[in-house]
């Protein structure tokens, strides 16, 4: 909530904090903490899964032979990466027919917890994976994990000012992972620096010039959301 002209007051549980900026960064939740300041936030939780293995016996003899660790693998073609796992693997894919989630709000109570997990989506990258690698098939799966992840109608992020509110700023729509959201959002060393940077000397980071696209696709954006809530529900 607004107060002064030149301040925010953001209320929290532990009581209100007065401030200049304000930097909303709520990964699922962007949908619903825009609109506490009636902004009309374009991103849309998306079911993300990925695949635990248990040992691995090929890879466990590769490595007890003294071999390093392998390097990620991702496979362009099949869409997915493939990394070492104790001894095992973790196989995540970007998956066809993902589901939106949450399209009028996160559900009360959910947080970080997961979805129910959907195999049958994940067969192609295990299939893929299989031929890639032989050895994975005799893995045997330990666990599948399916949670969402905010995504903006073209996968951009949007960090950068919120239209219409002054000093308000966006840093949504993460779905590129942990460190792309660490650099836009905040903290003292390289988390954050592209929000503070953009602040305190008006200057959009270059790693962020090209994502930036509050400004110049809201229109497009918007219209793209909206048909794909119209097609989700
Ligand atoms: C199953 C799964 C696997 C993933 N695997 C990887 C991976 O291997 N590597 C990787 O880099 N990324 C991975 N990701 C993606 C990564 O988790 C996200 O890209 C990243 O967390 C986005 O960061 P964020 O800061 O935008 O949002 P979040 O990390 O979701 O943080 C937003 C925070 O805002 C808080 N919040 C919301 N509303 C409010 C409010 N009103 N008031 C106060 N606080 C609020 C939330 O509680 C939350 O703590 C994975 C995600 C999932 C679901």
């Amino acid at each position: 909530m607004q107060g002064k002209a030149s301040e925010w007051v953001v209320k929290t549980e532990k009581g209100d904090i007065t401030c200049e900026h304000v930097i909303c960064a709520t990964g699922n939740y962007a949908r619903q903490t825009a609109k506490m300041v009636g902004f009309d936030f374009l991103a849309i939780p998306v079911e993300h899964q990925y695949i635990v293995t248990d040992v691995d016996p090929v890879l466990l003899r590769y490595r007890e032979a003294g071999n390093p660790e392998l390097p990620i693998l991702r496979e362009s073609d099949a869409q997915y990466y493939l990394r070492e796992e104790r001894m095992g693997w973790i196989l995540g894919p970007y998956e066809k027919g993902a589901l939106a989630r949450f399209s009028d709000g996160v559900d009360a109570g959910f947080e970080k917890d997961l979805c129910p997990d959907d195999f049958e989506r994940l067969m192609p990258h295990v299939e893929a994976t299989m031929v890639r690698v032989p050895s994975f098939e005799g893995a045997g799966i330990k666990d599948i994990v399916n949670g969402p992840i905010s995504y903006t109608p073209d996968g951009n992020l949007m960090v950068g000012p919120a239209f219409g509110l002054k000093n308000f700023w966006l840093s949504e729509g993460h779905s590129f992972g942990v460190t792309a959201a660490g650099v836009a959002v905040g903290g003292m060393d390289r988390r954050g620096r592209a929000s503070r940077v953009w602040i305190c000397w008006g200057l959009i980071h270059d790693d962020l010039a090209w994502a930036a696209s509050i400004m110049w696709c809201r229109k497009m954006r918007k219209l793209t959301l909206t048909c794909a809530l119209i097609i989700f529900r």
